[in-house]
């Protein structure tokens, strides 16, 4: 019987999982992951501002998979692919016949102190000290920095989280009865643009419903350092000093690191061949986040990682027949973002749409990628009761 090894259960690795536990009957299934559950990243900007439980955003592995994947709570420590080992962190060796390395990426150096976006807890974390922070303002005269946001980075994820987070704090500080100040939310980005490397138009609509709501941009701002609660950032050739109480760190992202000493790696990055395969490696794939194709790289998104994952699966089920594997073809389904709650932008098929309607279509479209009925229904009926109502009172939540 052949043994594949699938390491991280992130979108890449989850997809894989799904492909071949449908298509192959006799296989031993092994995903090596540290964590019971799937987290959805993409929500997890609602997770921070209150509008989603956790889990709406996420699903424990064992509901997804099939008897015969058997998972070891285990971060991977070293993959050797001339023995064809796997070693686990709690002591375990796995020997595989053919593997998938889908162990994501994480944020690039984020200075010490700073908060970020990446996890469950992180938007637990943001979410925890913006209440902190409203709750002070409340009981001060002098209420400072409390009622400031820093987000660095004006990726996806800062767009999607500025909004979020200003129409947090209005709501909240309203229950708090701070009536005679506002929030402010600035967003810190290192190039001229927001959102750099999408549709221009899509930038444009984005930028338009930031300013609209107060939110300020500084573009051509490079941060030089982060101590406490200040920021140095250097824009236009000019040191400048911003302060907040609540800095969000979303800026850049590398590899997680795995020892593999015999794959080719760029910047971390596993590199692979067109069929998605380690360069030199018959049977070791690497997708998502964590690996770039040679001379093609691709953007850091789910849908490229779900379709890498179903793709290595496929080749994999090729092999296993005596076939041989195809090369990986991306197809760009279009892009969506949450500007704020009930307002979105995006592109599908080439035709761009912005306001409620996007939003609604972003909405559904990732209420339809989650796993099971249950979980659907679930997230549906929370941004239903959230379309009428915010939640009112402080929750507390862990992970
Ligand atoms: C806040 C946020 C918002 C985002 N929004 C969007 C969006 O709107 N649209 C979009 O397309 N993309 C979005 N992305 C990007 C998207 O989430 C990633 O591109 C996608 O998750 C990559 O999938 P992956 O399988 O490569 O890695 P991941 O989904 O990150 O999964 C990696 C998994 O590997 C596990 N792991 C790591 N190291 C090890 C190890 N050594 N051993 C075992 N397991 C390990 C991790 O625990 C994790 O479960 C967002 C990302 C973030 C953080």
């Amino acid at each position: 019987m052949k043994t594949i090894v699938v390491v991280g259960g992130g979108f890449g690795g989850i997809y894989a999982i799904k492909k071949l536990q449908h298509k192959l009957k006799d296989v031993e299934i092994v995903l090596f992951e540290p964590n019971n559950r799937f987290v959805f990243t993409p929500l997890l900007h609602e997770v921070a501002a209150d509008i989603l439980h956790v889990p709406s955003v996420t699903h424990e592995y064992k509901c997804i998979f099939q008897k015969h994947v058997t998972q070891m709570l285990e971060k991977v420590v070293k993959i050797d692919l001339n023995k064809k080992t796997v070693h686990g962190d709690g002591g375990t060796v796995k020997s595989y016949d053919y593997i998938i390395i889908a162990t994501g990426s994480r944020t690039r150096e984020p200075p010490e102190g700073v908060m970020e976006l990446k996890t469950i807890n992180d938007a637990l974390e943001v979410r925890r000290k913006a209440e902190h922070n409203i709750e002070s303002a409340a009981k001060v005269k002098n209420v400072g920095k409390l009622l400031d946001v820093i987000i660095v980075g004006g990726g996806p994820t800062g767009v999607e989280l500025a909004t979020e987070m200003l129409e947090f704090y209005k709501f909240r500080m309203k229950k708090e009865f701070i009536r005679d100040k506002e929030p402010s939310v600035t967003i810190l980005q290192s190039g001229p643009t927001i959102l750099k490397g999408i549709d221009p138009k899509i930038q444009e609509i984005a930028m338009n419903r930031l300013e609209m709501k107060g939110i300020e941009i500084i573009t051509e701002a490079r941060v030089k350092s982060v101590h406490k609660n200040n920021i140095i950032a250097t824009v236009n050739g000019q040191d400048l000093n911003f302060k907040s109480e609540c800095i969000i760190w979303t800026a850049g992202v590398t590899p997680n690191e795995v020892e593999c000493a015999d794959a080719e790696k760029q910047r971390g990055y596993f590199v692979v061949d067109e069929s998605l395969r380690i360069i030199g490696q018959d049977n070791a794939y690497a997708i998502g986040d964590a690996s770039v194709i040679q001379n093609s790289p691709l953007p850091n998104l789910a849908q490229v990682a779900v379709q890498q994952g179903v793709h290595s699966a496929n080749n994999i089920i090729r092999q296993i027949y005596g076939k041989q594997p195809k090369s990986f073809k991306y197809n760009n389904r279009g892009f969506l973002i949450s500007i704020g709650q009930k307002y979105g932008a995006g592109q599908v098929f080439g035709v761009h749409f912005k306001g409620f309607l996007a939003w609604f279509f972003w909405r559904t479209v990732y209420i339809s990628k989650f796993m099971g009925v249950r979980s659907k229904a679930r997230l549906a009926s929370e941004y239903t009761i959230r379309l009428f109502r915010r939640r009112a009172k402080k929750t507390q939540e862990s992970f």
